[in-house]
């Protein structure tokens, strides 16, 4: 493994997994895996790929055995705050994958009402650093109970009162007498890097990276929107297209009155206001994919 190749730690295989290597290809990267399937190489930059459980992520880029990593928000997050001194990591942006929610749960007979509710209990979590700062927020005394893995059985097994996990379809809570009560954290992939300055190498392909990066998140809700509209509504109508600099006007040929507009913009927006783009008179509404863009 050559020193000046940008060392990229992934989830080897997991949640978090799949998008990450979605990422890298969208970004145009191809990742050859090793025979051993911990070490992958990419051709189009100097960048070599190492596969790791996703707990060791963030403390394998701070200690100089990775550069970067794709790590979820909450794994970070709680790995720095159980450090006493500031992480030798941190957070270049999030990704807008693998979202999910830290949330408190209690058994379902309690009525919840407050957050005071957990003074004195005992909660069991994987994250007793993200945990422990939300009571602070709220002014709660209550003691987290660290537990690696099944925290949801915890309180059957009397060995906590509640619990604090990631949630998704609130499923495996529900199968274990318990129901979400409060949202501790919020979290989805995120990019870290070493603090520490790279070699004008490495920093050059990490530049290189993130511009890619960039490029894929921008257009990842970003479609090309077409339309024909009075000329009288031109200004009305870009106040509902979001995301859009400036839309291109064209003549229509034969038409005075009316012209073509052409955007780029948000897709999750754009849908929301169809019903106001047709009321100001806008016809002939082609949306389209756009394969790349480049902030
Ligand atoms: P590893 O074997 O690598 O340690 P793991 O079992 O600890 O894996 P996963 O379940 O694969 O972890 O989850 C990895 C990350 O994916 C979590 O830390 C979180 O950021 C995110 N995640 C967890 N659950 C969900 C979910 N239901 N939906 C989306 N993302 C999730
Ligand atoms: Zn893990």
């Amino acid at each position: 493994m050559s020193e000046e190749r940008l060392r990229i730690a992934i989830q080897k295989s997991g949640r978090l997994s799949e998008g990450s290597f979605d990422l890298l290809k969208s970004c145009g990267l191809k990742v050859s895996r090793g025979k051993d399937k911990l070490y992958g190489r990419v051709h189009e930059l100097p960048i070599d790929v190492l596969l790791l459980r996703d707990d060791d992520i963030p403390s394998f880029v701070a200690d100089d055995a990775c550069d970067v990593g794709i790590v979820g928000q909450n794994v970070f997050e709680e790995d720095r705050l159980n450090l006493e001194q500031e992480h030798a990591a941190e957070a270049v942006m999030a990704l807008g994958f693998a979202r999910c929610k830290l949330m408190l749960a209690a058994p379902k007979e309690w009525t919840f009402d407050s957050p005071e509710m957990l003074e004195g209990k005992r909660i069991a979590t994987s994250y007793p650093g993200l945990t422990r700062l939300w009571l602070k927020e709220h002014g709660v005394k209550a003691r987290p109970v660290m537990m690696k893995g099944s925290v949801e059985v915890a309180p059957r097994l009397k060995i906590a009162d509640a619990v604090c996990d990631i949630v998704s379809t609130g499923a495996t809570l529900d199968a274990n007498g318990l129901k979400p009560v409060a949202t501790v954290f919020e979290s989805q992939a995120a990019l870290i890097r070493r603090r520490a300055p790279f070699s004008a190498e490495k920093q050059a392909t990490f530049e290189a990276l993130l511009k890619r990066i960039n490029g894929v998140i921008t257009s990842r809700d970003a479609k090309y929107v077409m339309m024909n509209a009075p000329r009288s509504a031109v200004a009305a109508i870009t106040e509902y297209l979001p995301g859009a600099d400036a839309p291109t006007i064209l003549e229509l040929a034969g038409a005075s009155d009316k012209v073509a507009i052409h955007a780029v913009c948000r897709e999750s927006v754009f849908w929301d206001h169809l019903e106001e783009l047709k009321n100001l008179g806008a016809s002939a509404i082609l949306v389209l994919p756009i394969e790349k863009m480049m902030p």
